[in-house]
């Protein structure tokens, strides 16, 4: 290394000054750098170089050095100069090394969720309930600094202040969070009494949450500074309740109408009829016209779901299926097979009448 002409390496003039020096360095470093060229040997072998010539040739007595004997050695030569160091202060974050660790600003508290299961007709109707929580509340001593008040915090000795330390790697300087201060800066000597120097304490509450009618499986309310309290002056989180509807033994919800099934007999379809069926909260009439088919769908206008939208309510549909019985009584047996062959009757007479029709006029007899 003691012939390399650090001048040259920079592409440099003699006579540089620091400014030019800083600037031409700058450039070179920002195109040569490890973390933009990934893998690249070549790349980061040229870094090296002007690395090395650049914390030689910014520091006057280096400098002088370098320029009188041609090298710079032994003690106070190149052993710990620490281009980390040299490379972080030209750039002040350009590249990763920018979080300087230090974490005194206000700092907002988390937001936390809440489950709240509740029924359907609950959510038909609408519902205050009562919620208990349990969450970080800011010191009301402290403000969530976890300072005793009137007191202040010592400068870290570790770290002075700066919140974290570095280490040499390779070529590089690596800054870590100080570990004596876990990267604060500072360490407090004069922790809060109220909250153990914490700034915040767990507190269980009960709220009154408002959970309007029409409200779905997987909503989500939120409770504006009901999370977690904040640091240093941070405002709370926010609460969200995540809203569970609880399935319904009849009815199944989709959208804002309610489906159930509605078993009639063979004969309510057929003659029609009048029946009680249920609705959220009670029961209500349903007519079922004559000729009613399996599978048809009966509705009720507005008895299905409120909407947090609109005013307009769903309907309630109910699902047509025949019954058949599987006993009969004697009565019924002979009746029904007394329909049976009248029904019969009526299809052949039907069917031989079309079949005859239709002979008569294929063969025009
Ligand atoms: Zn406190
Ligand atoms: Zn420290």
């Amino acid at each position: 290394m003691a012939s390399k002409d650090y001048y040259a390496v920079l592409g440099v003039s003699r006579e540089v000054d620091d400014a030019e020096l800083k600037r031409v360095y700058r450039n070179l470093a920002r195109t040569h750098h490890p973390d933009r060229n990934p893998g690249d040997q070549k790349a980061e072998e040229r870094f090296k170089e002007i690395s090395e010539a650049y914390a030689v040739l910014s520091d006057p007595d280096k400098r002088a050095q370098y320029d009188r004997f041609g090298t710079v050695a032994g003690p106070g030569g190149m052993g710990d100069v620490g281009f980390g160091t040299i490379f972080e202060d030209l750039f002040e974050g350009f590249f990763s090394g920018g979080d300087r660790g230090r974490r005194t600003r206000a700092r907002r508290g988390d937001d936390l969720q809440y489950d709240l299961e509740i029924t359907l007709d609950e959510a038909a109707a609408g519902i205050e309930s009562k919620i208990q929580i349990q969450r970080l509340e800011t010191c009301d001593e402290c403000q969530g600094s976890g300072q005793e008040p009137g007191t202040k915090p010592e400068t870290c000795g570790t770290c002075r202040g700066q919140g974290q330390v570095r280490f040499s790697q390779g070529f590089l300087t690596v800054a870590r969070p100080c570990p004596t201060c876990r990267g604060q800066g500072s360490i407090n000597r004069h922790r809060c009494k109220k909250c153990d120097g914490q700034g915040r304490q767990a507190k269980e509450r009960v709220l009154k949450v408002g959970i309007p009618a029409g409200v779905e499986d997987g909503n989500r309310l939120r409770l504006s500074h009901e999370g977690e309290g904040g640091l240093l002056g941070g405002p709370p989180g926010d609460l969200y309740v995540a809203i569970h509807v609880r399935q319904h033994e009849i009815f199944v919800r989709q959208g804002p109408h309610l489906y159930c099934e509605l078993p009639l007999s063979f004969a309510q379809t057929a003659l029609g009829d009048t029946v009680e069926v249920p609705v959220l909260g009670g029961t209500a009439q349903l007519t079922v016209p004559a000729g009613t088919q399996p599978g048809q769908r009966l509705t009720l206008r507005g008895k299905g779901m409120p909407q947090l939208r609109n005013r307009a309510r769903g309907d309630a549909i109910y699902e047509v299926t025949i019954e058949v019985p599987t006993r009969l009584t004697a009565r019924q047996r002979e009746l029904l097979e007394e329909f049976h062959q009248i029904s019969k009757e009526q299809e052949t007479g039907s069917k031989a009448s079309s079949f005859v029709e239709r002979m008569r006029k294929l063969f025009g007899t």
